[in-house]
């Protein structure tokens, strides 16, 4: 008698599981594009890409900008209106400091000048676009090596109305993105073209493990952070990657949507060599999560691997 009434339950149980959908906000560093400090046509065309893919799929994102590579002669209007472009475009930018340099590597007060000459074009950009500059990420995800300098720097951030963005989920793109980089430049295209299938098979690696670690931790699933950076292999991939993402059941908000999660209200404390907001929570909690993305890379691609 029972029996049916129990199966209707766990049917039930079982579709509203299935119903309910994962979310992540997407974050890319090093813009406007990692490495082009020579072609200005390089950097519009990734950006070009990168904007497309994103409105094409209706998905927001942040980006995150290193000033310096806006300051080129002969091309600093151009580079500025690149970023004129993501805001035109509806997206939010953030500082990622001026020339990428690690905190736990430089002097506190070199930091923080390095943070405010990385607002210099950006913040009378996104003001006079009727928005504000909210976001900043740690270079390296680097925020200091004692708890004396990471309070300091939290405080300075604090008093210059930055709020710091973490990341959870980082499928180490930029190793695939060096190596499709130097497969193109000398050529050989069908190598370039496995990077790139590789890559696209590790952006589910990448979700599986953070998914993983945050029920492990937390019980539930967090909406997800996505670490990726602006730079050529994105610019080709990212509309396959959102495709998986979709698949995996996620939908798309913004940083500050994610961020509302209760999870991410709890003070952030640690001191070290970067790492994900995850991985700093297993630390604060006493179980240190296994983790290492990077090494799982097939190392015909790992080769000169490169930490952003
Ligand atoms: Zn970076």
């Amino acid at each position: 008698m029972h029996m049916p009434r129990t199966w209707l339950a766990v049917l039930v149980l079982a579709m509203l599981a299935a119903a309910q959908e994962r979310r992540v906000a997407i974050t890319i560093d090093d813009g406007p594009a990692v490495n082009e400090l020579k072609d200005l046509a390089n950097v519009q065309r990734i950006s070009n890409a990168l904007i497309n893919s994103l409105v094409s799929e209706k998905v927001p994102a942040t980006i995150f900008i290193n000033e310096r590579q806006l300051n080129v002669d002969g091309q600093r209007d151009g580079r500025a209106a690149v970023l004129a472009q993501w805001l035109d475009a509806g997206y939010d930018l953030g500082n990622h400091t001026y020339s990428h340099p690690s905190l736990n590597k430089v002097p506190l007060s070199e930091f923080e000048d390095n943070i405010i000459k990385g607002e210099v074009v950006m913040r009378p950009l996104i003001e006079g676009h009727g928005r504000k500059l909210i976001w900043f990420r740690f270079p390296f995800l680097d925020s200091g090596t004692t708890a004396e300098v990471h309070q300091k720097i939290l405080d300075f951030l604090a008093e210059h109305h930055y709020r710091v963005a973490p990341i959870t989920v980082d499928y180490k793109d930029y190793i695939f993105a060096g190596a499709y980089g130097r497969k193109l430049r000398a050529g050989d295209a069908e190598t370039a073209e496995k990077i790139k299938q590789a890559y696209l098979e590790y952006v589910d690696a990448g979700f599986e493990s953070a998914e993983r670690i945050s029920r492990e931790l937390l019980g539930y699933e967090l909406p997800q952070i996505l670490l990726i950076h602006c730079n050529e292999l994105n610019s080709v991939t990212l509309r396959d990657s959102i495709a998986r993402m979709r698949k995996r059941r996620y939908s798309f908000v913004t940083l500050e949507e994610a961020m509302k999660d209760p999870a991410y209200q709890r003070p952030d404390n640690f001191t070290g060599p970067g790492g994900s907001w995850l991985e700093h929570l297993g630390e604060a909690m006493g179980k240190p999560v296994e983790e290492d993305m990077e090494s799982r890379i097939p190392k015909w691609i790992r080769e000169r691997p490169r930490r952003q």
